[in-house]
């Protein structure tokens, strides 16, 4: 934890001045429901909602669905999820920027940088405890408005005397054309431009100020295969996810069709007979009666886990979920408000809860897994409370005083973000290994424990 400490101490010693105020241009709200999981910003301007595009964009989503219903049959709830986050005309993702003050919901990274910079110091630890490779690769999987990336970049120049010694490259896995430009203004202001054919996997290529250079993907599989630090932050709950319901004759997948009463209308129904879907992808042991199972997520999990065995590396996936005890979680999102899942469909966001069990599961055995822990115990482990000390210590200006509090009880807070956040990990098998006794050393009383992973472990200051 030595490490953590100092690495802590040496990002933010000459900096405690410059702490932008929260990214929000409101004050962050004190209440929301925590069932609700995505919080909503105070103000409520949604012109996201409102717009022409969006007007255009529901019912074309809605005639879209219907008619691919009335030529195939009921779809399942997982491709009713894909088509309206991701459909590349007029998916929710791909349209729209639904998140800060003026959009849809917000996130950690959004509600202050404090957050990022942590999953910095994080990321430069576990560089460290993987034997500071040559080649260091970040990789995020959707990185909303890219403000994450630029906090964990922003540690890694304060931290230049430590991390200077690696080539340091970021990696963007984004579905939306829209955020991406959004994150490449955050990340490299004009100095990024558009892949000339759609068939290069790397859509977009550009370069911060300080000469990282950064590149988007659409799909995991198309980032280099190299050492790598992958973050998912509020990534997993928004893929698809098939669902599942008990019944006297067994496991039945349950489906979206149109209402018989009304054809402007979606129902879920539940399939007569098993589908391919049903039959695999329950466990045989299942005690629930609901189950939720997001088989995307299964596979970039996998993705992940062999790329960490075979390159090294680690992933930090945070978000909120369940360790396998979840049922019905699926819900809709929309003008900071919970939404019905089957109404307007592509206007509002859809997400569930993240089975971290399913993850861990996924993962397999070539990787060592830690978490999920708590939001709130993972920032104190990480430090927030001395460099929350630090930032107040500093500022006089009541109002960021005022902001800076808000945003600590916002992401610490049991009973707002604090507890329904989770974070959990992926580790090459090395990391937690007991290091070998040096052999001829007689005198060597017990071999050395392996090096605590920040964030996971107690931090002692
Ligand atoms: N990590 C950000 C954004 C979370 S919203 C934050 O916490 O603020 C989810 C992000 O994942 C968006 O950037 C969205 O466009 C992206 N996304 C959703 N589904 C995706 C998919 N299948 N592949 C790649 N990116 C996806």
């Amino acid at each position: 934890m030595k490490v953590c400490q100092q690495l802590l101490s040496r990002a933010f010693s000459h900096r405690v001045n410059s702490y932008a105020v929260s990214r929000t241009t409101s004050d962050i709200p004190a209440t929301g429901s925590p069932k609700a999981g995505r919080w909503s910003s105070a103000q409520s301007a949604s012109f996201c909602s409102s717009s022409a595009e969006d007007r255009k964009a529901r019912p074309s989503m809605l005639k879209h669905l219907s008619s691919k219903i009335r030529s195939t049959g009921p779809v399942s709830v997982s491709e009713y999820m894909k088509e309206v986050l991701t459909n590349p005309v007029t998916g929710y993702y791909v349209r729209k920027n639904m998140l800060g003050a003026d959009g849809d919901f917000i996130t950690s990274p959004e509600i202050s940088q404090v957050f990022g910079e942590l999953l910095g110091v994080w990321i430069v630890s576990e560089w460290m405890g993987a034997g500071r490779p040559e080649q260091l690769q970040l990789v995020e999987l959707g990185p909303g408005r890219g403000s994450l990336a630029a906090d964990i970049l922003r540690v890694f120049s304060q931290l230049q005397s430590v991390v200077g010694g690696a080539s340091v490259s970021v990696h963007l896995v984004e579905v939306s054309p829209a955020l991406s430009r959004l994150q490449a203004e955050t990340l490299t202001g004009k100095r990024n431009m558009e892949a000339s054919s759609e068939d290069d996997p790397v859509y977009r290529q550009g370069e911060t100020a300080a000469r990282v250079s950064v590149s988007w993907y659409r799909r995991l599989e198309d980032v280099p295969a190299a050492f790598s630090i992958f973050v998912a932050h509020e990534f997993f709950d928004a893929l698809p996810v098939h669902k599942f319901q008990r019944t006297e004759k067994g496991w039945r997948e349950v489906l979206v069709d149109i209402e018989p009463a009304d054809p402007d209308r979606l129902r879920f129904v539940v399939a007569p007979t098993p589908t391919l879907a049903s039959s695999t992808l329950v466990q045989a042991d299942e005690r629930r009666d609901h189950v939720e199972v997001c088989a995307e997520g299964g596979v970039i999990v996998q993705q992940l886990a062999r790329r960490i065995e075979e390159e090294g590396g680690a992933a930090l996936i945070a978000d909120y979920g369940h360790d396998g005890t979840g049922t019905d979680t699926l819900r809709g999102f929309k003008g900071h408000q919970l939404h019905d899942v089957l109404s307007t469909p592509g206007s509002a966001d859809l997400t569930a809860d993240v089975d971290f069990s399913f993850l861990r599961r996924m993962a397999g055995g070539g990787v060592a897994c830690l978490g999920p822990v708590t939001q709130r115990m993972f920032l104190k482990n990480m430090g927030i409370d001395v460099r929350m000390q630090v930032l107040l210590r500093n500022c006089s200006d009541p109002s960021t005083r005022k902001q800076l509090i808000s945003s600590y009880d916002m992401l610490t807070n049991p009973s707002k973000m604090g507890e329904r956040f989770h974070f959990f990990s992926l580790l090459h098998p090395s990391r937690l290994a007991v290091p070998k006794k040096p052999q001829g050393l007689k005198l060597e009383k017990k071999s050395p424990a392996p090096l605590p992973v920040a964030g996971f472990t107690e931090l002692g200051f």
